[in-house]
C-alpha cells in the first residue's frame, strides 16, 4: 500500500510550453577555440544571472571570484556578498555574519565552491550516488521524510509538538512561507533550506487533514504554537466526502482516501478498458483483474460511478477536496482546470500554518504572493478571516490569473497588483512596493516543481532544472524585501 502510494502521489505538470521558457542552451557554433567557448559560456552565465535579477557587475564579479563554476554557485556567492553588505549596514557582528552567511550560503572560498560544484554535478548527474563527504559535513546530509508526515504538529495528532526558536534576524515580519513537493531529488531540500536561512522544512502529507494525499515541504518562519484549523474540518475519507460513491464501490476496493490529485487525468480509453476487463470477468473478478484495476484506480484516483464503471474526479470535486470554494476554477477548459488544481495548495493544510497570523495582524496583512497560481494562499487567508490590505501577485499563466482575479473581485476589498513574471520583479520595484505599502507582512509562494516531481522522468533534473530554478527568484525576492524592510 505504502509503496504504491508513494509511487503514485508525486505530481508532475504537463510541459505544454505555456510557461515562460527562459533561456536555452546556446551552441558555440562548432568553434574549436577554447577561449571563445569559455567567453560564450561566461556570457551565458552573465545573461542567466541578469535574468535572475542580479546586476551585470555583480555577475561579473562573482565569475571573477569563483571561476568556472555552476550557475547556482554564482547565485550563492552573489547572495552571500549581498547579505554580508546588508549585515554590515545593519551592524551585525562579524561573528554573526560568518555564522549566518558564509557557513550557510557557502560563499567562503573558491576551492570550497569548486568542491561543492563537483558534488553538485555528481548529485544531478543522473546516477544514484552514495553520500559524499562534504567539506563542512552538512550539505549532503539526506533530509529524511518523517513518518507519519505530520509536520511540527497537526490538529488531532497526539505526537508532541516540536518547539523551535529561530534566531532573531530570521523572525518576521516579513514572515515567509515557501512550498514545494516533499519527494524531490536528493539534496534539493537541503539546498532550499540552506538558501532559506537553514530553516528546517516542515513536511506534511495533507491526507492527515483531508481525504486526499499531498506530500509537501514547507519552509517558513511563522510561529508554530497556537495554530488553529479551519472549521469545519474537512472530511477525511472518500465516503465522508462523497457518500454517493458507496453505491457502486466494490468490496475489494479497499481505498479510504485518495492519492495526490495531479495535473493530468486518466483517459476515456483507459476507463473503457477497465470497464471491459470487469465486464468479461467473474464477480468478484479474479485477483489478477482486481490487481490491474486497483493499480489504475490508485494511479488515476478513479471513483466508481456505476456497475463496472470508473471515472476520474470532476474538477469541482477536486476543488472541494483541496479546500477551494465551489466553481473556483469554473470557466476554464477542463484540461486547464486539472492543471491548475493539480499544482495548487491544499488550503486546509496551508491555512493551519498561516492561522497564527490572525492574532498578530488584526487589521490585515500586506502580501507578496509569488507563483500565485489560482490563489491557494489567499483563499487560505480569506477562509481564516485575515483581511488582505494589499496583495502583489506574481503569476505567469493567463488562465490562473483570470481565476485569481475573478475570485479577488468577488471576495476582496483590498488592493491587488498583478505582475506576470518573477523575473520582471526587480529589486527596484520591490523597494518601491515596500515603501508604498510600508513593507510586506507575508511573502508566500511555491515555485514550480516540474523538474523535481517523481513521475517526470524526462526532465527531472533537480533544482537547476529550467522551471525549478525559479526557486532562486523566490529567494532573491525575499532577500530584497528583507533588505528594503531593514532599511525602513
Ligand atoms: N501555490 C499556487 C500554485 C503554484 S504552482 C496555488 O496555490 O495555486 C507554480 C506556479 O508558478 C504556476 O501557477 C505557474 O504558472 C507559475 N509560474 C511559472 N513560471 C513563472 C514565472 N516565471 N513567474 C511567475 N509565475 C510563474
Amino acid at each position: 500500500m505504502q509503496a504504491l502510494e508513494d509511487d503514485d502521489d508525486l505530481d508532475f505538470e504537463n510541459s505544454d510550453g505555456d510557461d515562460d521558457t527562459g533561456d536555452t542552451e546556446t551552441d558555440s557554433n562548432g568553434s574549436s577555440d577554447e577561449f571563445l567557448r569559455e567567453m560564450s559560456e561566461k556570457d551565458e552565465k552573465i545573461k542567466s544571472l541578469v535574468d535572475m535579477g542580479f546586476s551585470e557587475d555583480e555577475a561579473n564579479m562573482a565569475i571573477t571570484r569563483c571561476g568556472d563554476v555552476d550557475l547556482w554557485e554564482l547565485v550563492d556567492s552573489i547572495s552571500a556578498s549581498r547579505i554580508t553588505e546588508d549585515s554590515h549596514s545593519r551592524n551585525l557582528s562579524d561573528h554573526q555574519i560568518t555564522d549566518r552567511c558564509f557557513d550557510s550560503f557557502g560563499g567562503r572560498k573558491k576551492a570550497r565552491l569548486m568542491e561543492e560544484s563537483k558534488k553538485k554535478r555528481n548529485r544531478y548527474g543522473g546516477r544514484a550516488q552514495g553520500n559524499q563527504p562534504s567539506l563542512d559535513g552538512s550539505h549532503d546530509e539526506p533530509m529524511p521524510l518523517p513518518n507519519p508526515m505530520v509536520g511540527f504538529n497537526l490538529p488531532g495528532y497526539l505526537q508532541p509538538s516540536v518547539t523551535r526558536i529561530l534566531p532573531k534576524q530570521d523572525t518576521g515580519p516579513p514572515f515567509f512561507y515557501y512550498e514545494n513537493v516533499a519527494q524531490a531529488p536528493k539534496g534539493v531540500w537541503a539546498t532550499i533550506s540552506r538558501f532559506l536561512y537553514d530553516i528546517q522544512p516542515e513536511f506534511v502529507d495533507s491526507k492527515h487533514l483531508c481525504a486526499t494525499a499531498r506530500k509537501r515541504g514547507y519552509i517558513h518562519n511563522l510561529p508554530i504554537e497556537n495554530r488553529s484549523p479551519l472549521l469545519p474540518m474537512p472530511p477525511k475519507t472518500i465516503f465522508e466526502a462523497f457518500p454517493h460513491y458507496k453505491k457502486w464501490w466494490p468490496s475489494w476496493d479497499l481505498r479510504t482516501q485518495l492519492n495526490c490529485l495531479r495535473t493530468n487525468v486518466a483517459s476515456a480509453k483507459l476507463t473503457e478498458r477497465i470497464g471491459r476487463a470487469l465486464a468479461s470477468s467473474d464477480s468478484p473478478p479474479a485477483r489478477s483483474v482486481q490487481k490491474y484495476v486497483m493499480n489504475e484506480c490508485r494511479k488515476g484516483n478513479l471513483v466508481w460511478i456505476g456497475k463496472n464503471k470508473v471515472a476520474p474526479l470532476e474538477p469541482e470535486e477536486m476543488e472541494y477536496l483541496l479546500g477551494f470554494p465551489k466553481d473556483h476554477t469554473r470557466g476554464l477548459g477542463i484540461t486547464e482546470r486539472y492543471k491548475s488544481l493539480g499544482n495548487t495548495f491544499q488550503v486546509d493544510t496551508v491555512a493551519y500554518h498561516l492561522s497564527v497570523l490572525k492574532v498578530m495582524f488584526p487589521n490585515g496583512v500586506n502580501v507578496l504572493s509569488l507563483f500565485t497560481g489560482i490563489g491557494g494562499g489567499e483563499v487560505a487567508l480569506h477562509r481564516l478571516g485575515i483581511h488582505m490590505k494589499a496583495v502583489v501577485s506574481v503569476e505567469i499563466r493567463k488562465a490562473n490569473k483570470r481565476i485569481f482575479r475573478g475570485w479577488w473581485d468577488q471576495t476582496q476589498t483590498g488592493t491587488l497588483i498583478e505582475i506576470d513574471d518573477v523575473k520582471s520583479l526587480t529589486d527596484d520595484r520591490i523597494v518601491s512596493f515596500v515603501s508604498r505599502f510600508g513593507g510586506f507582512d507575508l511573502v508566500i509562494g511555491g515555485s514550480p516543481c516540474n523538474n523535481l516531481a517523481g513521475c517526470n522522468r524526462y526532465n527531472r533534473d533537480g533544482l537547476e532544472g529550467e522551471q525549478s530554478a525559479l526557486f532562486y527568484h523566490y529567494f532573491r525576492i525575499l532577500n530584497a524585501v528583507k533588505s528594503a524592510m531593514a532599511r525602513m
